[in-house]
């Protein structure tokens, strides 16, 4: 296939982390356009309206030219043709993350041949990060700056004090 190589990594980034980050920045050095799809995904009933979730990947990818952040509400493999993309990115974490991923690219697969999902795996110390978990031990009180971006930790604090 001839020109720019396009990838989007969808996801809920409910919110960001320094996981998402680090499968972020080691994406664009495989395509020369990351395209981070933020879902709507109201049957997650996200902490973050999808506005905000993507204003804050915005804020943290602003130092990375290739990257561009799109929110869409659509079959993902439409989304990623109308993106121009021939790869769609994933994370994977531990065995958890795995049955989940695997149905979900074999199915993706039927929809669309010709788009390839790529998995990465993030910094062995970014592995464990969760956005669910992440807000559930700001839920408790818990201190989050290890597993997200300082900006982030403010957004959820504020959104925890209403
Ligand atoms: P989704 O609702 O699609 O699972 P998420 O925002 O939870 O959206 O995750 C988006 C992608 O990032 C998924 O492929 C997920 O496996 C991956 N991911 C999330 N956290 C990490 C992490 N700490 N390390 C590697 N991949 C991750």
């Amino acid at each position: 296939m001839s020109g720019p190589r396009v990838a989007v990594y969808p996801g809920t980034f409910d919110p960001i982390t320094l996981g998402h980050l680090d499968i972020i920045r080691r994406g664009t050095h495989l395509v020369d356009r990351l395209v981070v799809g933020v879902t709507t995904n109201p049957s997650k009933s996200p902490m973050f309206e999808v506005e905000e979730r993507l204003s804050m990947v915005r804020r943290e990818i602003a130092d990375l030219p290739s990257v561009e952040v799109v929110s869409f509400d659509a079959l993902l493999m439409d989304f990623a043709e109308s993106q121009g993309a021939s790869v769609i990115l994933r994370g994977l974490r531990a065995v958890a993350d795995f049955e989940y991923e695997y149905q979900m690219a074999g199915m993706n697969q039927q929809l669309n041949d010709d788009i390839e999902t790529v998995f990465l795996m993030a910094d062995v110390s970014l592995q464990p990060i969760a956005s669910n978990l992440v807000k559930e031990i700001a839920r408790y009180g818990g201190n989050i700056g290890k597993f997200v971006p300082a900006a982030v930790a403010a957004d959820v604090a504020a959104k925890l004090r209403g």
